[in-house]
């Protein structure tokens, strides 16, 4: 236990199991130890809501039900699956994982925080999550909601993006996390920051360990942590063509295999552009020549930092060579089943909208 924080001795701990037996919320992913299970979860929990989460991974583990299905799956049902949940890279990364562990580990996920590292996107939060929750390591693990209740405790103005400061809570997170229930312990340190020690109104009153909390005594609980400066939201202005050939089937292509929403579908866009020149030329080196015809409205997306105002507007082919790998014509319901962005069904939606 840690020796340095006197009031942070094993009644903390017992306070705050008690509590978690008590008020845990029911999810579907802490009916089971399954390890893929939590691995699956906590990839999708990592900048995604609770709620939006349950529905997804119910999905998700009907349709691969361990780490070898999920590995055998093709990239892009993995990708379609995953469509809404947004930081598809999250998605990419579970499916590499599963291959790995599959050729590597004979299907099996290590059973360490340390083996677990090996597996490509889990990184220290995850892998502590893994090893405490479904093999009983007593390992810690630090996400926003641990560095939050445990600069609060100590009332100490940490930053969660100042890198000595994470490295003092997961010492201190470290120094907490028994050898009995680390991964309910672990899971109710979370909890807690989740339902009661909230960002800008924590409702003390009903905490299990304000006796023991500095940032309580203070008065001013929410001046800990330290806020960090918001990253500046950038504002884009992209444009998407719609192309239709004779056969009703529209022009689609590949977005680049890493970086932005890396590998999806989409109609032919520039993400950031100044005019139509842009997206002509974007189309020409598609081997497409075509001239627009018909302005058929906007939408706006919000992502990551970027505020997106997509323009939508349908262009007719003049002449165009063979298209690359990464181009396709597809019929409406085949595109249904292609792994698409967000922003780009609802430009699909405009598009359907105009033809009825
Ligand atoms: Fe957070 Fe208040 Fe509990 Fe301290 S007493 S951990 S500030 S909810």
């Amino acid at each position: 236990m840690n020796e340095l924080e006197p009031q942070l001795g094993p009644e903390i701990v017992d306070k705050l199991l008690r509590w978690y037996d008590d008020q845990a919320r029911d999810l579907p992913w802490r009916t089971t130890n399954d390890p893929y299970a939590t691995w699956v979860s906590e990839i999708m929990l990592q900048q995604t809501r609770v709620a939006t989460v349950i529905d997804y991974f119910e999905r998700w583990m009907q349709r691969f039900p361990d780490v070898n299905s999920l590995a055998d799956a093709h990239v892009d049902d993995v990708l379609a699956l995953w469509q809404g949940l947004g930081y598809y890279r999250r998605a990419r990364y579970l499916h590499r994982g599963a291959q790995l562990v599959r050729d590597e580990f004979g299907g099996e996920l290590p059973t360490t925080a340390k083996g677990l590292r090996k597996v490509p996107g889990i990184g220290p939060y995850t892998a502590g999550a893994i090893a405490s929750i479904a093999f009983d390591e007593p390992t810690p693990v630090v996400d926003g909601n641990v560095i939050r209740v445990v600069a609060r405790l100590l009332a100490e103005p940490l930053q969660p993006k100042d890198k000595a400061d994470v490295d003092r809570v997961w010492e201190v997170a470290g120094a907490l996390v028994p050898k009995a229930r680390p991964g309910d312990f672990n899971q109710a340190l979370m909890e807690l920051g989740a339902t009661v020690c909230s960002p800008k109104s924590p409702t003390c009153l009903v905490c299990p360990v304000r006796e023991h909390c500095r940032g309580f005594e203070s008065g001013e609980p929410t001046s800990f942590p330290q806020v960090a400066t918001k990253t500046k939201v950038q504002k884009w202005t992209a444009r998407a063509a719609i192309i239709v050939n004779d056969a009703g089937a529209v022009l689609v292509e590949q977005r680049p295999p890493t970086g932005l929403l890396a590998g999806l579908w989409q109609f032919p866009t520039v993400d950031d552009s100044s005019g139509d020149d842009d997206l002509a030329g974007h189309l020409e080196a598609g081997g497409v020549e075509a001239s627009k015809t018909q302005e058929l409205g906007e939408v706006r997306h919000r992502f990551s930092h970027i505020d997106m105002t997509i323009l939508i507007s349908r262009w007719s082919v003049d002449a165009f060579e063979d298209l690359p790998d990464h181009w396709r014509w597809v019929s409406l319901d085949e595109l249904e089943e292609l792994a698409v962005s967000t922003a780009m069904r609802k430009v699909e939606r405009v598009y359907r909208s105009h033809i009825g």
